[in-house]
């Protein structure tokens, strides 16, 4: 997990077609607040809204193509699904309590909410998990102050991940302790098998390539591999984070 900086502006769309929506459910949720909050009635959000080309195409830049969550690079492979960091029909404290609902439905196409993830972060491991550090505060509709609510998920777009999250060797864990970090590594299963299979093989590769960057005799060899590995350091490159961690060791 990175940092990510995306444009202050969010797409047009989100603006002109996501506005009138999030009024319309607004008030919709005014006039029967109960039924929404039982999930006997439910918002129904337009994925060509917030999916839209222009709002991937923003964030496939800002993030380099990478998800947002694993730093697996992709858009080589895959579509990339647009994921709300606040759940947008529904939330869960803990994986085995029932959806809360309504969910966060004010924020469906609320620019700072939207990432880029995998379908395998996003679909399989993340879905309606929310937890915070005091659910008592959850912000509970439009009218509540997001602001009194400490999500126990890292969100890239206004927390430096790597405060929060390190690696030693190909494997991840919690920066001292960080809560945050373990709630991020547990939730989205950061060390799950096949991740940490492609983490380990690229470790490998470029631990190998330091060994070059330190010990080679020709300095042009010592040169070329130094350079490679920071272009690898760089957000740009996939695992950029796990990279930088072992540049660090000595
Ligand atoms: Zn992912």
């Amino acid at each position: 997990v990175i940092r990510i900086r995306k444009p202050a502006i969010g797409p047009g769309i989100l603006a002109s077609e996501g506005r009138p929506e999030m009024n319309r459910h607004c008030f919709a949720y005014e006039a029967d607040s109960d039924s929404y909050d039982r999930g006997t009635a439910q918002f129904t959000f337009d994925s060509k809204i917030y999916g839209h080309s222009s709002v991937k195409k923003m964030l496939i830049e800002a993030q380099h193509g990478k998800c947002c969550f694993c730093e697996s690079k992709i858009t080589h492979v895959q579509y990339g699904d647009v994921e709300h960091f606040r759940p947008k029909a529904g939330y869960r404290q803990h994986p085995e309590d029932p959806l809360g609902r309504p969910g966060y439905y004010w924020l469906a196409y609320e620019w700072r909410n939207l990432y880029l993830a995998c379908q395998l972060c996003n679909q399989r491991f993340k879905r309606n998990m929310f937890p915070l550090k005091d659910a008592t505060h959850r912000c509970l509709n439009h009218r509540g102050d997001l602001t009194k609510e400490q999500p126990l998920f890292i969100d890239p777009g206004i927390m430096d991940p790597e405060a929060h999250i390190e690696f030693s060797r190909e494997q991840v864990k919690a920066r001292n302790g960080s809560l945050e970090g373990k709630a991020t590594i547990f939730g989205l299963d950061l060390e799950r098998e096949p991740l940490r299979e492609r983490r380990s093989d690229w470790y490998q590769a470029l631990k190998r390539i330091k060994q070059i960057a330190l010990g080679h005799p020709d300095p042009e060899e010592r040169q070329e591999a130094r350079a490679f590995l920071d272009e690898m350091s760089k957000d740009t490159a996939e695992y950029s984070s796990m990279v930088r961690c072992l540049m660090r060791q000595t």
